[in-house]
């Protein structure tokens, strides 16, 4: 009762204070908070100076933000009230940071099928140029000549899964197709080359029969199936028709094996201090995915996209306060690294191509008109995914015809990557039609690690490659920024994206200054997803979804891996501890 006295004792100035202040202070909750985190320095994502301490309704909202004196007015005998700076070097002097929840607006929780017997690790040659060939059929071989240690016959047994991860070498290589696969694997094994980048996949021919794929399967817009010259598809997958292909192969696992992958990736990701995962889990159909994203229940948040694997495939939208789905994704074209990103200049190290749009322009624009006569809003919501110039200027084109700004308005269309939207006119066009862009900090140091040259200078001139992957301009030009990882399968460091946004090692003008990454990474996602009234800043009202970092990454002049390599000391979603390292933990624990 004290306390509620002594914060009537403040009122007056509160009061007063409103009266010079733009934005008037909620009222004080009528009921007493059931958290209280002070002695902190709350970086709120809202453009306001950073605040004391924040109070956790038991709604899971919070309840109050601001000075330490202000918020710790408001306990009452079951508030459990923690100081954040017991542990600091010297107590009652903040020392840590709590700041939102990542909001991850770009990711894939199930990237693979948990029986895959899987040949090689990507992650020792990415984004370079992979295992020739020879090389992966030499995989292969091996692989089917491996004998039981008793000699009894092969250790695989026939129908078996094996996947090798290719890059740029195999998927530009003419001659990897099913023939050369069926060369090495023969009819009794379910052999698949997958590009590491998540875009092309090569599938032997009995992988292609098991997944019901004929010789002349008909293509679907937003991607292809490369064919011979009688039409017969060499088994080289692309976006849409990859999408449709890993329905089957990533699909075969249970429910209960795909939600146990989303659960081992969130449980991962909330260490790293992320609070939801919008989300493109492969090899599942719309109404799966949210059937198994809610089956998972999962430490955090989650909105499921909608990848269409047909025309007309229903994006049935869904809401709960955890789960969520909506939006709907496709694909304008691949990316650089396989030399499918449609670009409008041929590539540099392959002067024959310059990719492949997947779309032609009446197709998308049929999409969007699709889209345009449902409701704004997230349901309605189009990702495009689209990383080349000429991908990019294409989805404008469209845009426009389709009835320009005035039509797209509140729409919030996001394009996925956007690594080539540097021509000053799209640019423009871009702001002006109110194009959110998507960026991920990891897409930034794409470097050969054998030859230490960035991937995007061997594929492109250098006037175009000093322009690539722009950021703080874009976000100068008035384009609206959200962050997101692009992990498949396997959680990617928020902090890392959060470095390499902050410092653009191949850009280092184009860096974001570290409070509009924060708010990019934050707000700027839950915006993207129409949720900025839900959460995504620290502000009264909003889900009490914070975290508190290892590192203070508002302190100025951090080294680049202080920053790349912190991690979140504790992540709460609604006011609930859902990781904690112990090195915050109030004694006798956290209150639920
Ligand atoms: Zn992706």
């Amino acid at each position: 009762m004290t306390k509620r006295f002594a914060f009537s004792a403040v009122l007056p100035f509160l009061l007063l204070s409103q009266a010079c202040t733009p934005e008037p202070q909620p009222p004080a909750p009528a009921v007493a908070p059931k958290l209280i985190l002070h002695h902190a320095r709350v970086f709120t994502a809202t453009g306001g100076a950073d605040a004391e301490a924040v109070a956790v309704g038991a709604d899971g909202k919070y309840a109050a933000v601001g000075t330490n004196a202000e918020v710790l007015a408001l306990a009452g005998p079951d508030t459990q009230v923690v100081d954040m700076s017991a542990t600091c070097p010297t107590p009652g002097v903040a020392c840590k940071v709590l700041l939102p929840t990542w909001d991850d607006a770009h990711t894939h929780m199930v990237g693979f099928n948990p029986s895959d017997g899987i040949l090689n690790d990507p992650a020792a040659f990415l984004p370079g140029d992979g295992p020739t060939l020879e090389q992966v059929q030499a995989l292969f071989r091996q692989a089917l000549a491996a004998q039981k240690p008793d000699g009894s016959g092969p250790l695989l047994p026939k129908g078996s899964r094996l996947v090798a991860y290719v890059g740029t070498s195999f998927l530009t290589d003419a001659a990897a197709t099913r023939d050369a696969l069926d060369s090495v694997c023969g009819e009794d094994y379910l052999c698949l080359a997958r590009g590491w980048s998540g875009h092309g996949t090569v599938a032997a021919s009995p992988t292609l029969t098991h997944c019901g794929l004929s010789d002349t399967q008909p293509d679907i817009p937003g991607g292809y199936y490369e064919r011979d010259a009688s039409g017969r598809i060499t088994g080289k997958l692309h976006e849409a028709a990859e999408i449709r292909f890993l329905r089957c192969w990533i699909g075969e696992a249970s429910d209960e094996q795909l939600a146990g992958l989303m659960k081992a990736y969130a449980t991962t990701a909330v260490k790293y201090g992320v609070g939801r995962v919008q989300d493109m889990s492969l090899g599942m159909e719309h109404a799966r995915a949210v059937r198994v994203t809610q089956l998972a229940q999962l430490p955090l948040r989650a909105r499921v996209m909608c990848l269409p694997g047909s025309e007309g495939e229903a994006c049935t939208p869904f809401d709960s306060p955890t789960v969520q789905a909506s939006g709907t994704k496709r694909f304008a074209d691949g990316t650089p690294f396989e030399r499918a990103g449609c670009t409008s200049r041929p590539y540099q190290d392959a002067p024959w191509t310059s990719g492949h749009c997947n779309w032609t322009d009446a197709e998308l624009e049929s999409f969007f008109r699709q889209q345009l006569a449902q409701p704004a809003g997230p349901e309605s919501q189009v990702l495009v995914h689209a990383m080349g110039d000429k991908a990019l200027t294409q989805v404008l084109d469209a845009m426009e015809a389709t009835g320009g700004a005035a039509a797209w308005k509140g729409r919030r269309l996001r394009v996925e990557h956007g690594t080539m939207l540097y021509s000053a006119n799209d640019v423009a066009r871009a702001s002006a039609l109110g194009v959110y862009v998507s960026q991920q900090g990891n897409h930034l140091a794409f470097v050969d690690p054998v030859d230490g040259v960035p991937s995007y200078a061997k594929r492109f001139e250098g006037d175009i490659f000093v322009q690539m992957d722009p950021i703080r301009s874009l976000a100068t030009a008035g384009l609206h920024l959200n962050f997101g990882t692009d992990g498949v399968g396997f959680p990617i460091s928020s902090y890392l994206d959060l470095a390499l946004t902050t410092t653009h090692p191949m850009r280092p003008g184009e860096a974001l200054p570290m409070r509009e990454a924060l708010v990019a990474y934050t707000r700027g996602s839950a915006e993207s997803a129409f949720d900025e009234d839900k959460r995504g800043s620290i502000q009264v009202g909003l889900d009490a979804d914070f975290q508190v970092p290892t590192v203070d990454v508002l302190q100025e002049g951090l080294p680049f891996t202080a920053v790349a390599s912190a991690m979140a000391h504790a992540t709460f979603i609604a006011g609930k501890p859902v990781w904690d390292d112990g090195s915050l933990t109030p004694e006798g624990g956290w209150r639920q």
